[in-house]
Formats: C-alpha cells, sequence, structure tokens
C-alpha cells in the first residue's frame, strides 16, 4: 500500500514538473510567438493586413486570451481525446491517470502564476469563485446549479477582466481547497451506501486542528483519496458514450426480491414451529413478529439517543457492550445521532434453531431508517440531506432455554420481570428485585442476543467442530451462545481499551501473559497509534477445539470491519479520510479442563461467572460480591490473538478434515445432514472468496468488479463493503483460509454467481462468458458449468 501510494505521488510530482517546465517554456516564447507568427496567420485569415490592424491583433492576442488559453485547450483536447477513446471497443490511449494529473498540475500552476502576474486580481477571483465550490463539495448545492453559477461567473469574469476561461482553469485548485476546508469525511464521488456523515463534527475539528501545523502531514495523504476517486470516476468516462443501461444498474444498491441472503425453507421452518409449539403451545411468529416490531423500534431510538440503560435489560451483555462502545465514540467525537423516523419493510422468521437446551430465533429485517448526525456543540447537522433514509438488512437473533413459555403478560421486552410481572427499573438488569429471578437467562423470555447485518449473517454447527462432543460430555451446560457471548465482550473490550490506550479493563478477561502482552503494546513508548471507529462485528463463529489434560483452547474466528484512525503525539487525529475496513481475526479462549457452564450467566458475559454479580469497577480482578478471582481459568479467558495463518490454527483446521475422513459412511451422513440443514456461509466471506480468486492471478477487471459488486448486492452488500474487501486482498491484508477449488464454500459461490445470471431472465451471451471465465478461473470446467446453469434454469423456470 506505502509503496504503491508513494509510486503514485511521485508520479504526480513528475507530472507536475512537466507541466510546470512546459508551461513556462510557452509562456516565455509567448511573447515572441504571438506578434511573429499567430498573429499574421490570424490577421491572413481575416484580410486585414494593414499595420495598424495587425498591431491591433497583435495587442489583443498578448493582452486578452493569456497563457491560460494555451492551458486551457491543452485541458480541453485531452479531455476529447478521452471521451473519443471510450467509443467502440478501444482500450483508451490516454489513460485516466495522465488526465487528472494534468488538469490539476496545470490548475494548481496556473493559479500560482496568476499570483505572480496580477496578485490583486487573483485574489479577488479566489475569493468570488471559492464559495460555490465549497458549497457544491459539502453537497449543500446540486451540479447543476453549480454548473450555471460557474457560467454566469465565467460571463462576469470575461466582463470584468476579460478572461472568460479563467474559473474553468481555477476549479481544480479551488476543489483541492475545498478538500482542505471541509476536512471531509467522506468524498464527494463516493457513494451514498453507507451510514457516515459527510463532515467532521466541531469537537473533531478541534482534535484535527493543530495537527495540521505540528505534525509531519504529508499533504499527499490529503490529496490522494480525492485523487483517485477523481482516477475511477475518469475511469468510467468511456462508458459513457458505450453501455450506460448496463453500468447503472451495477451501482445501484437494492434489497431486490432477488435476495440470496439464505435463510431457512419453509418446510424447515414449519417444522421448527412445530416442535417449538409442541411444548409451547402459544408461540406464534406472527405474534412474536409485532412483538419484535415495537422492540426493533425501542432498541434503534435507544440508540441514536443515547439512552442505552434503558434496553439492557433485553439484550446480552456483549450487545450492551457494542451499543456502550458506539455511544462512546459519538461523545468522544462529539456527535449525536437523530432518528426521525423508522419505517420496517419487510421481517421475517429467517431461521429458527431449537434443540433440548435452547431456542434461537433469527429474525430478518428490512428498514428504512431516516437518520442524521448532529454536532452536539453547535447543535448544526453534519449531513447536509437530512431527509434521505437508509436502508438497514439485518438480522436479530434471539435467544431462550426451552422452559419458557410465551408469557401472556408483559415481559422483558415490554420492560416488566418475565417471572413475577414486576416493572424493571433502570440499572435492574441481571437480578429482579421482587423475586430473585435471573431476568435475562433466557429462562422466562426471549432475550436479544445478537445483531448482524445480512450479508454479514451465517450460521454454524458447533456439532461440527470435532471435539465438541467431548467438551458436552465434560460440560453437560456447554452452550454455544454463552461462548460466543463471551468473545464478543472480550472483542468489544479490547478495541475500548485500544482507544483508551489502558489495559487495565482486559486483566479480568484475559490470562497473566496476554494482558501483559497488550500492555506492553499500550504502553510502548511509540505515541503515535492508531485504532478503529465506526466498528462492526461481523460474526464471532467456533472453529476449532483443542483438548489438553488439564484445559482446553477454543478457536473463535472473529470477522469484523472499521475505519482506521490514527493519532500522533499529541493525541490528534489527522487522517482526514475514511475506509471501512475489513479485519479477521482469530481469538483463542481457554479454560480448566473441570468447569461447568452456569446455565443462568449464559448471557451476561460482563458479569462475575460464578455469582452473576455486576462488575462495578472497571478494574477489579476480583467480584465485589462473591469474591471470586475472575481471569483464574474457571470461566473462558483470552490466552491470545492470532491470524488464520497461523500454522497451529491451519494444523487444528487440517485436522478437522482429517477426523471428517476418517468417519464411517453411516456418520458421514449424519454429518451431511447436519452440514446441508443448518450451515451457511455469509455473503461477505463468498465475495471475499470470489475476489481472492479472481485476483489470484493479479489482474482485476471491469467486469470482475462489476461481478464482484453484483454478488455483493444480491446479498444486501454495499458497494463500499465490497471495495473494502477488493482493497484488502489486493493489498494481502485479507486472507480467508477455505481448502482450494471447487470446496463447498466454491460451490455455493458459483451457484450464487448463476443464480444471479438466471434472476434477470435468460443468460445472454456476455453473463455465460463471465460465468465460463469466472467458473474456469475458480477450477470448474465448462461441461459443469454448463450443467450448472440448466440446472438453474429448469429450476427457475419450475419457479415460474
Ligand atoms: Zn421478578
Ligand atoms: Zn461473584
Amino acid at each position: 500500500m506505502a509503496n504503491e501510494s508513494s509510486a503514485k505521488k511521485t508520479t504526480f510530482c513528475i507530472w507536475f514538473f512537466v507541466v510546470l517546465t512546459s508551461a513556462i517554456t510557452l509562456a516565455m516564447s509567448w511573447g515572441s510567438l504571438v506578434p511573429r507568427f499567430i498573429a499574421p496567420l490570424w490577421a491572413g485569415f481575416l484580410k486585414q493586413k494593414s499595420p495598424e490592424d495587425l498591431n491591433r491583433i497583435t495587442q489583443n492576442f498578448t493582452e486578452s486570451p493569456d497563457e491560460a488559453f494555451l492551458v486551457l485547450c491543452v485541458m480541453i483536447i485531452l479531455v476529447v481525446l478521452r471521451y473519443l477513446d471510450g467509443f467502440g471497443n478501444r482500450k483508451g490511449i490516454i489513460p485516466p491517470s495522465f488526465l487528472v494529473y494534468f488538469i490539476y498540475c496545470a490548475s494548481v500552476f496556473f493559479s500560482i502564476f496568476m499570483f505572480f502576474i496580477s496578485p490583486l486580481k487573483a485574489f479577488f477571483a479566489l475569493f468570488i469563485y471559492f464559495y460555490p465550490v465549497l458549497l457544491w463539495h459539502q453537497k449543500k448545492i446540486g451540479t447543476a446549479l453549480f454548473v450555471v453559477i460557474a457560467i454566469a461567473l465565467g460571463f462576469v469574469s470575461y466582463a470584468a477582466i476579460k478572461m472568460i476561461a479563467m474559473y474553468v482553469l481555477l476549479l481544480p485548485t479551488l476543489h483541492l481547497i475545498a478538500i482542505r476546508a471541509n476536512n471531509s469525511l467522506k468524498s464527494r464521488y463516493s457513494s451514498n451506501a453507507q451510514r457516515v456523515y459527510t463532515k467532521l463534527s466541531s469537537t473533531q475539528k478541534n482534535q484535527i486542528k493543530g495537527s495540521i501545523f505540528t505534525s509531519k502531514l504529508d499533504w499527499w495523504e490529503i490529496v490522494e483519496p480525492e485523487l483517485d476517486e477523481l482516477l475511477k470516476s475518469w475511469e468510467k468516462l468511456p462508458f459513457v458514450g458505450k453501455e450506460p443501461d448496463e453500468k447503472e444498474s451495477v451501482h445501484v444498491y437494492e434489497p431486490t426480491k432477488k435476495s440470496l441472503v439464505s435463510i431457512q425453507s419453509n418446510i424447515e421452518l414449519d417444522r421448527s414451529i412445530k416442535r417449538i409449539q409442541d411444548r409451547d403451545p402459544n408461540f406464534s411468529p406472527p405474534a412474536f413478529l409485532a412483538r419484535f416490531e415495537k422492540t426493533y423500534k425501542i432498541i434503534v431510538n435507544a440508540c441514536s439517543e443515547q439512552k442505552i440503560e434503558q434496553i439492557q435489560h433485553m439484550v446480552s451483555d456483549s450487545l450492551y457492550e457494542q451499543f456502550k462502545r458506539r455511544i462512546e465514540e459519538q461523545k468522544a467525537s462529539g456527535i449525536k445521532f437523530k432518528c426521525k423516523s423508522i419505517k420496517i419493510l419487510l421481517k421475517k422468521l429467517g431461521r429458527l434453531v431449537d434443540n433440548e437446551d435452547f431456542e434461537e430465533l433469527h429474525v430478518n429485517v428490512l428498514a428504512d431508517i431516516v437518520e442524521t448526525a448532529v454536532d452536539v456543540v453547535t447543535g448544526v447537522p453534519l449531513s447536509s440531506d437530512t431527509e434521505s433514509s437508509s436502508t438497514v438488512s439485518e438480522f436479530w437473533t434471539f435467544f431462550r432455554r426451552p422452559s419458557a413459555k410465551t408469557l401472556t403478560k408483559p415481559g422483558l421486552l415490554e420492560c416488566s420481570c418475565p417471572n413475577c410481572g414486576n416493572p424493571i427499573s433502570i440499572g435492574q438488569a441481571t437480578v429482579c428485585s421482587v423475586c430473585g429471578s435471573y431476568i435475562r437467562s433466557g429462562n422466562y423470555d426471549w432475550v436479544l442476543s445478537k445483531i448482524t447485518q445480512s450479508c454479514e449473517w451465517e450460521y454454524s454447527n458447533p456439532l461440527l467442530v470435532p471435539g465438541w462432543t467431548q467438551l458436552e460430555e465434560r460440560d453437560k451446560n456447554l452452550c454455544i451462545q454463552q461462548i460466543e457471548d463471551k468473545a464478543a465482550v472480550i472483542f468489544w473490550i479490547i478495541k475500548r481499551l485500544e482507544q483508551s490506550r489502558n489495559s487495565e479493563p482486559l486483566l479480568r478477561f484475559a490470562g497473566k501473559e496476554c494482558y501483559e502482552f497488550f500492555s506492553r503494546i499500550y504502553l510502548g513508548s511509540d505515541k503515535r497509534y492508531s485504532f478503529n471507529e465506526s466498528i462492526s462485528l461481523a460474526s464471532v463463529s467456533l472453529k476449532a477445539i483443542d483438548i489438553k489434560s488439564d484445559y482446553v483452547s477454543i478457536y473463535l474466528l472473529v470477522v469484523w470491519s472499521g475505519i482506521p484512525v490514527r493519532f500522533d503525539t499529541n493525541g490528534r487525529v489527522f487522517a482526514v479520510h475514511r475506509i471501512v475496513k475489513p479485519y479477521r481475526d482469530v481469538m483463542v479462549l481457554t479454560r480448566k479442563i473441570d468447569q461447568v457452564t452456569k446455565l443462568d450467566y449464559t448471557l451476561l458475559s460482563a458479569h462475575c461467572h460464578n455469582c452473576g454479580g455486576p462488575l462495578s469497577s472497571d478494574y477489579d480482578v476480583r467480584c465485589a460480591y462473591c469474591h471470586t478471582i475472575l481471569n483464574d481459568g474457571s470461566d473462558w479467558i483470552l490466552e491470545k490473538i492470532i491470524k488464520e495463518e497461523n500454522i497451529e490454527y491451519i494444523n487444528l483446521l487440517t485436522k478437522k478434515r482429517e477426523l471428517i475422513k476418517a468417519l464411517t459412511n453411516k456418520q458421514k451422513l449424519v454429518e451431511r445432514r447436519i452440514e446441508a440443514e443448518k450451515e451457511i456461509t455469509s455473503g461477505r466471506d463468498l465475495v471475499t472468496i470470489s475476489a481472492m480468486m479472481l485476483l489470484a492471478d493479479g489482474i482485476i477487471d471491469e467486469n470482475e468488479v462489476a461481478l464482484l459488486y453484483k454478488i455483493g448486492a444480491s446479498y444486501e452488500m454495499s458497494k463500499d463493503k465490497v471495495m473494502g474487501v477488493i482493497e484488502a486482498v489486493k493489498n494481502g491484508e485479507l486472507h480467508l483460509s477455505f481448502e482450494g477449488k471447487k470446496t463447498k464454500e466454491v460451490s455455493a459461490l458459483f451457484d450464487a454467481a448463476v443464480e444471479m445470471a438466471v434472476a434477470d431472465g435468460e443468460v445472454c451471451d456476455k453473463e455465460l462468458e463471465m460465468l465460463k471465465s469466472f467458473g474456469k478461473k475458480i477450477g470448474f470446467i465448462e461441461q459443469d458449468i454448463l450443467i450448472r446453469i440448466r440446472k438453474a434454469e429448469r429450476l427457475k423456470n419450475l419457479q415460474k
């Protein structure tokens, strides 16, 4: 990344130098060039050869259409050439980078030149011209209005100083200044799919102020992302002449009817509902969904109003930690969100998982949310468009024990103790003050355990992890939800301490060595550091178990994304541009071998594992109620965090594969049945795998990128996210271990691509070609590809 960036910087500097020298040369020879050559030529055309006429024309040429004219002509010629390049199937002679670099260089050069020859004129011109550019960049005025203003200003400048082209020439420079002035979080050119506000809050600006001068801020860091975005928009230019409609459809983020987000088949779902109704006759999906809708609104509102204490009793500890972290972040940046309206477009049961130990309900919800970020200090909205909504597609997972029955009275989601009906007051989220029951144990009512974005949603069955059944024999209460909750709580605590630079809160959740490791990182002498903002935890899934004689280690894959923010020695942010980056970590947790999970505290991972007491101080390693030492290994503690490439982890996974191979045929059948029924790979993983495969030869062309966007969109994954994945794979920052070609994931992936092609009707020649080349890249032979396409077409026709 760094190398690529510095190479680009060098290119930019070379171009700047080339433009500067050629413009200076031209400008210097202009004086002798005009009277001796161009002016007589011009006069020749006009057939006016008297010495006075000649003199007048010469005078006009040297004064009025000045050097700017020359630079402008080159710019226009280049743009026209670039546009013409796009016609037909030509690849294009002029690379877009040439154009963008040239135009920006020429403009900056011209501005400097202006200041030298007529400082007063230049100053006024910049002053008058700058404001519309700033407004446009802040998205306060639209492009159409801006063009009108620009043309008007062009005429004004012609009338006043006879320089009609001046505004056009100044524009790129003004744009660069506007970027700086706005401290823009988001480029004018990037898409709107993501819920990021357009401006920095006053608090954030204060954090940045000063650091521009005190830190060695590289000007390239500011300019580069903007230029990159510009480049991208130039790259799209050829398509203006080619196929506008098809290109457009790729960029539209539509949570379509064609959505490939996996949900349980209706037959499976009905079977599960039936099983639950056998135990709990009052359970009815429509009634539950109605209850869900209320809960959804309460929780979304509580989060945007920063009043999460009000909902603590409804949610798991990990979810609460997640909300807490987000609000801390908003407070630190001086931002508050205002939620104007919530409209639920779709709510349905996505999956119901039940066995003798627990019931889990995954609700797929699609909602339109109108939300604006507001500056806490000034009260000014941070996004210019306060009315536009964003569509959110998520899975909300609810958990309860089979002992729980559908309540006929108000329950947890209605702020009442699900056991005795006593109203729950704030701060009483664990034990009911009247009947003393653990209200979030799942023994009485549904508890919201996690919220996952649709594209991140996956389902894996712990039964497929070798060692699970052995561990279950030792710990009859072993519960995957408890493990996931614990890991997620630890994850959020680590993310918090990455920002606070204080490792102490981790002590009670980590082994000694692990704690010391983190302390060394955070207390190190290097005061320059980075952490992530707007973190979204995609999934925590158990991947491997390693049972030793006296302890057991579990390996959990944590997939998450965030926006990296950097701090310099003064503790101030100076990175201006924000790009969502995906990450994958493997968290290793350990526990003493002879421990038994406590049923009541399944979703209380931030509480004492012995008595369920709240951990009041952030630093106590000893529970204030029962005096248990919290990190002695009687409950899961963090051992270390590794990457998927880690050899120890790979060995464990290999062992798993060998174990599966060694199974008897009958076992295999059972295994396959579980797998077919339950395992779901998330849309994001599929996009990552396809990006890895497409990038295997180092090249990814536009059609392939378009295909990735399409796959992403069909899993309700925004374009920004797909872009983040492609970038990370390109830079070698993201490595997803999958077992090579033609595995289950790859098969699913290819079927998804086929399904997409079939979804909009007939598979056209172009699509067929794309599928063939994609299929070959991921290890399918042509025969196989055609069979799969035909199968998908048949299925599609059957559905009609
Ligand atoms: Zn009670
Ligand atoms: Zn305790």
